[in-house]
């Protein structure tokens, strides 16, 4: 029989019982409603008892019972037994995050959909001066105060991750990364790359002090071979032409040095002190007269300009990137190639573009074609006189100018070099005059 029919029973049994009684007293509702107030009773009492277990022994085993309210109140202890499994094996699982996050030699900071702190380890403690107590809720740019930090924080493009120096100490060099996750909360992990900084500075001075102390005997041994070779015809045949080749390595090394001096400085250098808004017609007309030159008439050479937009940059960096692209597509295109040099929109932005229809770049050379010294053909690179550092000079150029270089070229078709600036780097020329 089920619960709810015994249950029926038991109220018709009681009420039955309390009738037929008081009908025998001759007091049959007396009776009824005794019957009545018994079955009530004995719910009450349940009830009281279901009341009392819940709130004084809840962790203990259920009154013992039966009928309906022995099923309700064994029903009651197993799901509440169930929720205290789950609920400890989430702590649990919490615990063990939070031991592996306080084991980790980063800092782990959690924060809310509103950029306020929830959960750090100790790592967070000692890198950006967090204190346990006192800084819970607050939002994280009340530490970490750096304006390129608030800056990196709101723009919520966190492809790259931001070096900047510790909070607490000047010396200690931090890479912040955050990630989005669940409803708009953050993960912030700060990692401690002092070590490799300095080793980073370390190598970037070299290559700048090593490139400045070769420039002295450089000069002098340019000068003294000069000399010798304005007398070539009184030397013997073979040593003229060791003079002629030894000038010729002496030219390739001086621009070498130059080039690594350059590179050195951008890196260096923090730039945007000579940022200005550059004449970019006169730009393009005398990068092309410069590689009308190199090119002694082998190729023909164009400027297309359709966007009356001024770059802002600093003149002497954009010239020598345009230059590398121009004096590249003269050097690795056969005689006869045109090559066209443009200044164009391009969505909200704008590009300078070098293109030319010569033999082309191999597909699988272009992710690597901006390295250092990467060449595509050593030998013939070497004998057009190019230092391996062109295009890399030209992407740290355009990194100081927020802009990206695109390469497009297919084998035989020739190659298209793009730097794409974007808007907040252009100037309406109207501005320019005021
Ligand atoms: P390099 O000093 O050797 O010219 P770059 O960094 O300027 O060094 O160029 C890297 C390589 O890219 C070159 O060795 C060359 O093979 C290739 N390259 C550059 N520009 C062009 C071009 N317009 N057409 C074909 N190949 C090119």
């Amino acid at each position: 029989m089920g619960l709810w029919k015994r249950e029926a029973w038991r109220l018709l049994l009681l009420a039955g019982s309390g009738l037929a009684v008081g009908w025998l007293l001759s007091h049959a509702w007396a009776g009824l409603a005794l019957g009545l107030g018994a079955c009530l009773a004995f719910h009450l009492h349940q009830l009281r008892r279901l009341h009392r277990w819940l709130t004084l022994t809840p962790q203990a085993e259920p009154p013992a019972t039966t009928g309906i309210w022995g099923d309700l109140l064994d029903r009651l202890y197993r799901y509440q037994k169930g929720q205290r499994h789950t609920q400890e094996r989430l702590l649990g699982i919490i615990k063990r995050v939070q031991e592996s996050s306080e084991a980790m030699r980063d800092s782990v900071v959690m924060l809310d959909g509103h950029g306020d702190m929830e959960w750090w380890n100790s790592a967070a403690e000692r890198m950006l001066g967090l204190r346990a107590a006192h800084d819970r809720g607050h939002h994280i740019t009340n530490l970490v105060r750096d304006p390129r930090f608030i800056d990196y924080f709101h723009a919520r493009d966190y492809r790259e991750p931001l070096t900047l120096p510790s909070p607490i100490d000047e010396q200690m060099v931090l890479q912040f990364q955050i990630t989005l996750y669940g409803d708009d909360e953050r993960l912030l992990m700060a990692r401690d790359i002092t070590r490799l900084h300095r080793l980073e500075e370390m190598r970037r001075d070299f290559v700048a002090n090593v490139s400045h102390e070769l420039r002295t005997p450089l000069t002098v041994l340019a000068g003294y071979l000069e000399t010798y070779a304005t007398y070539a015809d009184q030397l013997p045949p073979r040593f003229a032409r060791g003079v002629g080749r030894m000038q010729e390595q002496t030219v390739r090394m001086q621009s070498l040095v130059s080039d690594l001096l350059l590179l050195s400085k951008l890196e260096i250098e923090r730039g945007g002190a000579d940022h200005a808004p550059l004449a970019m017609s006169a730009l393009l007309a005398s990068v092309q007269r410069d590689a009308e030159a190199l090119s002694g008439g082998r190729h023909t050479l164009e400027v297309e300009q359709s966007e009356a937009r001024a770059l802002v940059g600093s003149e002497q960096e954009i010239r020598s990137a345009l230059s590398n692209l121009a004096f590249n597509a003269v050097r690795y295109t056969p005689e006869g190639s045109h090559i066209v040099l443009r200044w164009r929109p391009q969505g909200d932005g704008a590009c300078l573009e070098v293109e030319d229809n010569g033999e082309g770049i191999d597909p699988v050379h272009l992710p690597r074609l901006t390295e250092r010294f990467y060449r595509v053909d050593k030998g013939r690179s070497a004998a057009t006189g190019g230092t391996g550092l062109g295009l890399a000079i030209v992407k740290h150029v355009l990194l100081r100018h927020d802009a990206r270089l695109e390469i497009d070229s297919r084998p035989g078709q020739g190659a298209r070099f793009r730097c794409l600036f974007p808007a907040s780097r252009l100037l309406e020329p109207q501005l320019i005059e005021q």
